[in-house]
């Protein structure tokens, strides 16, 4: 996820390269511990819980393939592997739409979809006229459900997140939020400074020196550092750069594999903390991503079409000085917004246009989906409409140009696509204390997750669209949770 083009999904966390530490520390995200409002309470029979420690590891856009059939790829992964062997998993993960990487971070967290949890994009929408900050939905504030690490908070559970999205400002007991700004380029690492808990970061890089500069080497260096002096008993760990190499050369490519197990060697790391911290038999690992990955060649512009349309107006300069409608790009998927969301002509009008334009021949778009479609995924309800991609491309933000267009040379993947499509497919992972070894589902639904990552800690999540994942935990060993909801208590 880019700041510059949200079309481009792309994720340039801090560069790579000689720093001192003190830019090192400054090149992380960040976080408070202040009191996160939540738009329901946690009932009171969540403040008896057991023992165990959870660590949620999301590895942006890892595929399930990674672990379900390495030696096809040519895959050198022994702690994938390992976890596998040992544990149990899903061979592929429905997530929700669009399939990008804030609205899923905070549904795997919620239990519930992006119009409910109220993260509904990556990136703010901005109307086509006013200033472009390319500011992302950062801040926890703007969670409208109870969260895992609420309810954790709420039991008295010591709770930590490392580069987990969203997470700026919330009730983390020790937080590294990811956030950067936009305007920076590249970004510095000041705002992570700003907003990680005070000296953490510092500590932490003091106690743990790495030369590995890259954003996942430094997140795991933290996280080990939070295990050891910690043992919070709920870490949440988003780790990047996979997603990054999958959008600049494309999933299963010689770049990215070697990502995969750059990243398979951070887990036995992270293992091996949980061992050194004397909680390795008490903890639940739950491997996780937030979208599969789509090759992609060719980009089409909504905005181009619907400037040629009249409905957004551009001056001598090429800005926009009037506009109806506007495109919301997600990758391979772009919501239709109108600047007035009542007014039914543009609404039939802009539905009139692209879903003609999705039945010529050779179409930039798959398919529209109306809102109707929307409401049941549960997807971004400020849009008229959204348009899903054609095999092949993603969406571009640009007002002028060709409608399509070749993507640069450095854009060779992306998500953001319906979760019905078998490529955006995402993983989930279950191993150690709470696993149910040799486990294994076909297909897992992202909506499941947080409710079961609350049940391996012993909490109930009241609020969630979805239910426990009870086969791929151990019979017995998950904790007495108090007053289960009947209706969720078993998988529908
Ligand atoms: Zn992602």
């Amino acid at each position: 996820m880019m700041p510059n083009n949200l079309a481009n999904a792309k994720k340039k966390f801090p560069p790579t390269g000689i720093l001192s530490a003190l830019l090192i520390a400054l090149l992380m995200f960040s976080p408070g511990l202040r009191a996160q409002s939540q738009a329901t309470a946690p009932t009171a029979s969540n403040a008896k819980a057991t023992d165990a420690y959870l660590i949620m590891i999301s590895i942006d856009g890892l595929l399930p393939e990674y672990y379900t059939a390495p030696a096809a790829l040519g895959l050198k992964v022994p702690n994938l592997t390992a976890m596998k062997l040992g544990g149990a998993y899903a061979e592929g993960v429905e997530g929700i739409y669009p399939s990008i990487t804030y609205p899923a971070h905070t549904t795997l967290i919620t239990g519930v979809r992006p119009a409910t949890h109220g993260i509904v994009q990556n990136r703010i929408f901005e109307a086509p006229n006013a200033p472009q900050t390319g500011e992302w939905y950062w801040f926890a504030e703007a969670i409208k459900t109870p969260t895992l690490y609420g309810l954790a908070k709420k039991a008295g559970l010591k709770t930590a997140g490392v580069g987990w999205p969203v997470t700026v400002k919330a009730e983390l007991d020790y937080n590294v939020p990811e956030i950067f700004d936009p305007a920076e380029k590249p970004p510095t690492g000041k705002r992570t400074m700003q907003y990680a808990t005070p000296g953490l970061l510092q500590k932490a890089l003091a106690a743990n020196p790495t030369t590995d500069t890259t954003t996942d080497g430094r997140r795991t260096a933290i996280s080990e550092f939070i295990i050891k002096e910690y043992q919070p008993r709920l870490l949440l760990i988003h780790l990047v750069d996979l997603d990054s190499a999958q959008h600049t050369y494309g999933p299963r490519t010689a770049q990215a594999l070697a990502v995969v197990e750059r990243q398979d060697a951070y887990l036995g790391r992270l293992i091996a903390a949980t061992r050194q911290a004397g909680i390795f038999e008490k903890t639940t690992f739950m491997l996780v991503s937030d979208h599969g990955f789509a090759p992609v060649d060719k980009k089409y512009a909504p905005n181009v079409t619907l400037a040629k349309e009249k409905l957004i107006t551009l001056d001598a300069n090429g800005k926009v000085s009037a506009w109806q409608a506007a495109a919301w790009p997600a990758g391979g998927s772009c919501a239709i917004v109108l600047k007035d969301a009542n007014d039914k002509a543009t609404t039939e009008r802009v539905i009139k246009i692209f879903s003609a334009l999705a039945k010529r021949s050779n179409s930039p778009l798959n398919r529209v989906v109306l809102p109707a479609e929307l409401q049941r995924l549960g997807a971004i309800p400020e849009a008229a409409l959204m348009l899903e991609a054609a095999t092949g491309y993603a969406f571009d933000e640009a007002l002028t140009g060709a409608e399509v267009r070749a993507t640069d040379s450095d854009y060779r993947g992306t998500h953001g696509y319906l979760p019905s499509r078998a490529e955006m497919r995402s993983a989930l992972m279950i191993y150690g204390a709470s696993a149910q070894v040799g486990a294994k589902l076909r297909l897992a639904k992202m909506i499941d997750i947080a409710p079961t990552a609350a049940a391996v800690l012993g909490l109930w999540f009241d609020h969630a669209e979805g239910a426990i994942i009870r086969e791929l935990i151990k019979p017995g060993s998950l904790p007495k949770i108090p007053k289960p909801n009947p209706k969720k208590a078993a998988r529908p």
